[in-house]
């Protein structure tokens, strides 16, 4: 987060995050360099380790309101021992072992492998600490190191340019605004950037994205940005990144077409590059070869991304929907011929992991919405997320099956249509769309509403027909309500409240999870295993969840026989390091969250918070006085109080007036003539909020106008 006061003296050079000074960035720069040279000085892989600090801060900014990462409280896993070889080599599995004795490689040292027939490797070597010329012979790993640092030969290379890290900068400990950086040398690559929405104690806030400070500190070396789907929760802070940092977009035909919309809206450009499912790209140091996953949006993609360590594989957002409303299967093929050449790292959906068994497919929402609408005498209204495309889809099918027209309602829901159906991701079947204005002139019978407000949002279509305050859609009897999602945890009472009023109105509303409605788009239980075990990876990094969900994925890895010291459960801006044989949470970056609102990114931080909270608790007295101090010294006009949001004051005269009174018996005329204007505020303040406190047990926000002439 941003601190409220960097923001207001840096006003004049934008945002928050903007307003970091390139000198500080600099010198942060040497303080990480040198922050990193000491670690890797005592980074060898000696028992000695074992007792490294694993969370020695690498803080790269001063940033007080930065919500630093917690000190690690249980010990899942190595929690920064160093894993030591002993153990890595019993968790290679006898499948993984080659004819030579040589353990499989990632693909880039297959590659090079065939070349040099007889391959020599250095088994207890630390190839992060090795430069020397004989092993770029006897290790074709080095090979690709000695590719990458012709490409890279500005400078001369030092150790740090062959760590690999990865570092979440969101979606760990939370669900919402995921970004993690994966970082060779010093070559950074960005899988996803995405927002969260505000909780109820943020008051006024409209979004929070992660605090990229890190980025902004290494902007030259990000090298892209790669995505995975077009989520709010992936893409939905790249307006504000991208106006940061310049780097080129990779991600799927749809993913870029709804980033594009939002782009548009933020007036940003950027160079967005598509890819297509099994396309490889390379970027820096890095081979991204994206996948076919299956989830609750169309063309949403895994990533192998192939570095000079090993693979890294990203599964984010997944489910494993056997008969997918668009054909598109998850590529298990693909997915499992990377396992069995090697994964280093996974990093893994970890939304469900609480929910037992297999998701179901999102085609038997189809046949509950064909039940529904077939039986519905009057209109129908539908309500999901506006990203759900395939629900939409759905909703289209089962309307053309009972010949409904359907008119789509919400800013959200109708740019989504417009966009997924341009790009071909939405089959809108012909002259099904109405405008709005026109259900009122159809049979009740013929009309379908599409709308938002599934998790009773309240500017939303749906909570603004419950409270029969939408313009154009008045909920009546005969109505049927379809709450087609399940309350996002926190949101059950304004979506209970919402479905109270519907049915006030005389609508039939249905929304319990048994009548076959929703589904989730992610993977539970049993389909999370089912990945883990075609994989195969050496090391797992739940990602996507909550602390206890991403503890329970770990757990779960550790049942299907992942050494617990390979599993990890990270916190927000925690880097792990990772090379072939070991991987270890190595320090910390900044990593926090950025509030937006409206037009003011980062300019509101907990001081600001803490004022809206009071605010909206208690209220505000404001008190005016003029004073002087020549002459005679005495209160010249006032004082008056006024107060909102307090109490009634016509009722509550005889408090105003006391109040006066105390601040009246404090200016007598010596103080007025010794102490200072700045002294005699607080001191009003404080008498105010004393007396406040002992009459009324509240404690408002008390400002004191005072002047003096
Ligand atoms: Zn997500
Ligand atoms: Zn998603």
């Amino acid at each position: 987060m941003v601190d409220d006061t960097k923001v207001n003296k840096a006003s004049d050079k934008g945002t928050g995050i903007r307003a970091l000074k390139s000198e500080k960035i600099k010198g942060v720069d040497v303080m990480v360099n040198r922050a990193i040279e000491r670690i890797l000085a005592a980074d060898t892989p000696t028992a000695d380790n074992n007792n490294a600090q694993p969370n020695s801060k690498i803080s790269t900014s001063g940033d007080k309101e930065t919500v630093k990462s917690p000190p690690r409280k249980r010990a899942t896993s190595n929690n920064g021992r160093v894993a030591d070889d002993s153990q890595s080599k019993k968790t290679a599995s006898k499948k993984n072992v080659t004819k030579n004795g040589a353990e499989p490689d990632a693909p880039q040292r297959k590659k090079k492998s065939h070349k040099t027939k007889k391959v020599v490797f250095v088994p207890n070597q630390d190839e992060d600490q090795v430069s020397s010329s004989q092993v770029f012979i006897a290790n074709p790993l080095a090979v690709s190191q000695q590719k990458y640092r012709q490409v890279n030969n500005t400078k001369k290379p030092t150790s740090r340019d062959y760590k690999l890290r990865v570092i979440p900068l969101g979606g760990l400990g939370e669900v919402g605004k995921n970004m993690t950086v994966i970082q060779y040398g010093e070559e950074i690559l960005v899988v996803d950037g995405g927002l969260a929405f505000p909780d109820d104690g943020m008051y006024g806030i409209d979004l929070v994205i992660p605090d990229y400070s890190y980025l902004v500190e290494n902007r030259n070396h990000v090298r892209a940005f790669c995505l995975t789907h077009g989520h709010e929760d992936h893409i939905g802070a790249l307006p504000y990144v991208l106006k940061d940092i310049q780097a080129p977009v990779y991600g799927s035909t749809l993913t870029l077409g709804l980033l594009k919309g939002k782009l548009n809206e933020n007036k940003v450009k950027a160079d967005l590059r598509e890819v297509k499912a099994r396309e490889e790209v390379e970027i820096g140091p890095f081979k991204v070869e994206f996948f076919r996953l299956t989830h609750s949006i169309p063309d949403s993609m895994g990533m192998a991304i192939h570095t000079p360590v090993g693979t890294i594989m990203v599964v984010s957002d997944f489910k494993m929907d056997m008969s997918p409303i668009d054909g598109e299967f998850m590529d298990f093929g693909r997915i499992s011929a990377l396992g069995e050449k090697g994964v280093l790292l996974l990093l893994s959906d970890s939304t469900n992991v609480e929910k037992e068994g297999f998701s179901s497919s999102e085609r038997t929402v189809g046949y509950s919405l064909d039940r529904i609408f077939y039986s519905a005498k009057g209109r129908i209204i539908v309500t999901s997320f506006a990203s759900h495309v395939h629900r939409v889809q759905q909703v289209l099918w089962s309307a053309e099956r009972t010949e409904r027209k359907v008119a789509v309602v919400g800013r959200g829901m109708q740019n989504m249509v417009t966009i997924a159906g341009s790009l071909g991701y939405l089959d809108i079947p012909q002259d099904i769309l109405i405008d709005i204005e026109r259900i009122n002139s159809l049979p009740a019978d013929k009309v379908v509403v599409i709308t938002t407000g599934s998790q009773g949002e309240p500017l939303s279509g749906l909570t603004r027909m419950a409270s029969g305050d939408h313009r154009q859609v008045q909920i009546m009897p005969g109505d049927t309500v379809v709450i087609s999602a399940n309350p996002i945890p926190g949101n059950e009472r304004t979506v209970a409240k919402t479905v109270d009023n519907l049915f006030r109105l005389g609508a039939t509303v249905i929304h319990e999870r048994n009548e076959g409605i929703h589904v989730s788009g992610h993977a539970s239980k049993e389909e999370l295993k089912m990945l883990i075990n075609m994989v195969k990876p050496r090391f797992f990094l739940p990602v996507h969840g909550e602390y206890r969900m991403l503890y329970k994925h770990a757990q779960l890895a550790q049942q299907l026989g992942m050494p617990e010291e390979n599993t990890f459960v990270l916190e927000n801006g925690e880097v792990l390091e990772v090379s072939r044989r070991r991987c270890r949470i190595n320090g910390t970056v900044t990593s926090g969250r950025v509030l937006i609102d409206g037009l003011g990114v980062g300019d509101v931080g907990n001081t600001v918070l803490k004022e809206r909270r009071q605010l909206s608790e208690s209220g505000v007295i404001v008190l005016s006085m003029i004073y002087t101090k020549q002459k005679r010294p005495r209160i010249l006009a006032g004082p008056e109080i006024y107060s909102q949001g307090f109490i009634f004051e016509k009722e509550y005269e005889h408090i105003i007036g006391e109040m006066k009174e105390k601040v009246v018996a404090i200016c007598t005329p010596e103080r007025l003539s010794d102490g200072s204007l700045h002294d005699l505020r607080n001191q009003v303040r404080s008498v105010l909020s004393r007396y406040v406190v002992e009459r009324t047990g509240r404690r408002p926000v008390i400002m004191a106008v005072i002047c003096e002439v």
